[in-house]
C-alpha cells in the first residue's frame, strides 16, 4: 500500500497495536558536526569526559523509566565500563587517532558484529549500541546529548529508534511510532508494549515532511495528511478496537474463566517481578511460567542465591496463596549465557541447553535450587525443568534438589522441596510422556513445534511453515492432555501459541483446562473462551 490519490499511506509490521493520530514529526536519532582534534592528551581527556557524561546521563534516564527499561540501559552503561574495549579505544587514540574517530571506529566494529549475528535478539542489540555511539559523539561534538522534545500525541517517525531515545520523549499525551526499519523484537518494541505506545516497523522510505499521521499498529499502516475519509475509516477502526478492549477488560474483572460449565484456569507467564505491574496482571489465576534465565543477563555475571532468592521471593510475596511456576535456567539455543552456556556448538538449539546444562554445571544449577527451596517456604511455588528428554534427567535433577534442601535443613535455614514438573518441548518427552514421574506438566508449544517442525523458531524465513498447531504438532500436545486427564496429573500450555485465541479451540477440545499467557493477552483469551462457550465464534 502505496501512494493512492488521496494521501501517503505506507504498511509496515506491527510492533505494538493501539492507534495515534497526531502531528507527524520526523527525528534523527544521528548526529552531526566537525569537531576540530587537539594532542594525544586532550583528545584521550575528550573522550573520558564524554564517557562519564554519557554513563551519568544514561544512569538519570535508567533511574528515572525504572524496571524493565533501567535493564535495557544496563547493556549500554556494561559496555562504557567494559575496560577491554574502553582501552583498545585509548590506545587508537594514543596512535593519533582523533577521539571521535577512534571512538565511533570501535563502536562501528561492534555494531557490525551484532548485525552479522544470526540470533534475532543480538541483531536488534546494534541498536543499543548505535543509541551509544551517537551519545558519546553528540557530546564530544559539543553537544549535551540533548533530549527529543516532539509535540504531545505525535507520530514519531524515525529511521530507528534506541531505547534511551524513546525513553527521553514524554509520551504520557499519547502519540505513537513509525519506525521505517526496527524489529518487533527489539527492546524499544518491549517498551512500546509495556506502555501502550503503537509502533510499526520496517516501513520502507516515507517522506521528511508530513504534516499530521494516521498510525494504526493493527493495521500496520501510516498514512499522512490524510484525507477525510482516510480519517474516518481511522476513527471507525479505532472506536472497534477501543470497545473491543473495554468490553475484554469487563470480563477480566470476573472471577474465572468458564467454558461450557468447567473452570480454565488463567495464569500469566512473566520474567521479573517487574512484569506484575501491568493492570491485569491481578485477574490471572497465578503465574504459569517465571522464565528465570533473564536473571542471567543484567551486569555482574550469574547472580548469587540471596539476589536470586529476593527475586523469586517477592513474585511469591505478589501472589498471595495463588500458585507460581517458575522454571529453572534455560540457557542456552537462542538465549547464550556469557560463563554458562557453551559458545562452541554447531547446533546450539540441538545442544546443551535447559536442564542438560544446568545437569553439566551443577555449582551452578545448586545455587539456584537453593534459592529456590529457600522461597518454596514462603508460598505455592512449584518449580519445573525445561529441555527435558528422558526421566533420568528429571531423576537426577529431583536428586539434587533433595540433596540441597536436605544440606539447607542441616544447617538450620528453612527450605523444602516443592512440587516438581517438567515443560513438554522435546518430542520425544511428549512420546513417552508415560515415563515421567513428574507432579505437573507444562506444555511448550514454542519449542515443541521447532522441534517437530524442523524449523529454527527464529529463523523468519521459515515462518509460514512453523504452525504450532500443525497436525503432528497438536497430536503431541492433545496426547499429553490425554495422559494428564487419565493420571490425574495437572496440564497446562505456556507456549505463544496460549496467548492467540484463534488457536483456543483447539486447545480447549483436546482437554486442556489449564493455559498461561502473556500478561497484555489476559483479557483477551478470557473474552474469547467467554465467547466460544456461550456458542459464539472467535469474533
Ligand atoms: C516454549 O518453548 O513454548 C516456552 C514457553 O518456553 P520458551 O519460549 O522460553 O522457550
Ligand atoms: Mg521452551
Amino acid at each position: 500500500m502505496q501512494g493512492g490519490a488521496a494521501a501517503l499511506a505506507y504498511r509496515g509490521r506491527t510492533a505494538s497495536i493501539g492507534f495515534a493520530h497526531g502531528p507527524f514529526v520526523r527525528v534523527n536519532a544521528g548526529t552531526s558536526g566537525e569537531r576540530v582534534a587537539g594532542s594525544l592528551v586532550e583528545e584521550a581527556l575528550a573522550l573520558r569526559k564524554a564517557i562519564d557524561a554519557a554513563s551519568g546521563q544514561i544512569a538519570e534516564l535508567a533511574a528515572i523509566a525504572g524496571g524493565e527499561a533501567a535493564q535495557i540501559l544496563e547493556f549500554q552503561v556494561a559496555l562504557l565500563e567494559d575496560e577491554d574495549f574502553i582501552e583498545a579505544i585509548f590506545a587508537a587514540i594514543g596512535e593519533g587517532d582523533a577521539a571521535d574517530v577512534a571512538w565511533c571506529s570501535a563502536l562501528e566494529a561492534q555494531i557490525a558484529d551484532y548485525n552479522a549475528a544470526e540470533d534475532e535478539y543480538l541483531k536488534a542489540r546494534s541498536s543499543d549500541l548505535a543509541d551509544l555511539r551517537d551519545r558519546v559523539m553528540a557530546i564530544l561534538r559539543g553537544g549535551v546529548g540533548q533530549a527529543l522534545t516532539v509535540p504531545s500525541g505525535a507520530v514519531v517517525c524515525a529511521d530507528d529508534l534506541p531505547p534511551s531515545r524513546f525513553l527521553e520523549i514524554d509520551w504520557s499525551g499519547g502519540g505513537g511510532l513509525a519506525l521505517l526499519r526496527g524489529s518487533p523484537t527489539s527492546h524499544v518494541a518491549m517498551l512500546a508494549r509495556a506502555r501502550g505506545i503503537p509502533m510499526v516497523v520496517q516501513l520502507g522510505a516515507v517522506p521528511e515532511l508530513g504534516a499530521t499521521a494516521l498510525l494504526d499498529g493493527e493495521g500496520a499502516t501510516l498514512e499522512l495528511d490524510p484525507s477525510a475519509e482516510q480519517l474516518r475509516l481511522f476513527e471507525k477502526r479505532r472506536d472497534i478496537h477501543r470497545k473491543s478492549r473495554a468490553s475484554a477488560r469487563a470480563i477480566l474483572r470476573r472471577p474465572t474463566a468458564l467454558w461450557r460449565g468447567e473452570r480454565i484456569k488463567l495464569f500469566i507467564n512473566i520474567q521479573h517481578v517487574d512484569d506484575l505491574a501491568h493492570a491485569d496482571a491481578q485477574y490471572a489465576d497465578g503465574i504459569g511460567l517465571m522464565r528465570t534465565e533473564f536473571l542471567l543477563t543484567g551486569r555482574g555475571g550469574l547472580p548469587d542465591e540471596e539476589a536470586q532468592f529476593e527475586a523469586y521471593d517477592a513474585v511469591l510475596r505478589w501472589a498471595g496463596q495463588r500458585p507460581v511456576t517458575i522454571r529453572t535456567f534455560d540457557a542456552g539455543g537462542d538465549k547464550p549465557v556469557p560463563g554458562f552456556t557453551l559458545d562452541s556448538e554447531a547446533n546450539p538449539f540441538l545442544g546443551v541447553r535447559g536442564l542438560r546444562l544446568c545437569l553439566a554445571r551443577p555449582e551452578i544449577f545448586a545455587v539456584q535450587l537453593r534459592a529456590l527451596a529457600r522461597a518454596a517456604v514462603r508460598g505455592n511455588l512449584k518449580v519445573m525443568f525445561p529441555m527435558v528428554t528422558s526421566a533420568d534427567e528429571l531423576e537426577a535433577g529431583r536428586k539434587l534438589f533433595a540433596e540441597v534442601v536436605r544440606r539447607l535443613q542441616a544447617d538450620g535455614i528453612a527450605a523444602t522441596l516443592p512440587e516438581l514438573g517438567i515443560m513438554v518441548e522435546v518430542p520425544a518427552a511428549a512420546l513417552a510422556i508415560n515415563s515421567f514421574k513428574a507432579a505437573f506438566f507444562s506444555i511448550g508449544s514454542n519449542d515443541l513445534a521447532q522441534y517437530v517442525l524442523a524449523c529454527d523458531r527464529s529463523n523468519g524465513a521459515l515462518t509460514p511453515l512453523m504452525d504450532p498447531l500443525h497436525p503432528a504438532v497438536f497430536e503431541l500436545i492433545a496426547r499429553t492432555a490425554e495422559h494428564g486427564r487419565r493420571a490425574g496429573v495437572s496440564v497446562s500450555l505456556c507456549g505463544d501459541i496460549a496467548s492467540d485465541p484463534r488457536c483456543l479451540p483447539a486447545l480447549l477440545n483436546c482437554g486442556l483446562r489449564e493455559l498461561s499467557v502473556t500478561t497484555s493477552a489476559l483479557a483477551q483469551i478470557k473474552q474469547t473462551i467467554d465467547r466460544l462457550s456461550s456458542g459464539g465464534s472467535l469474533g
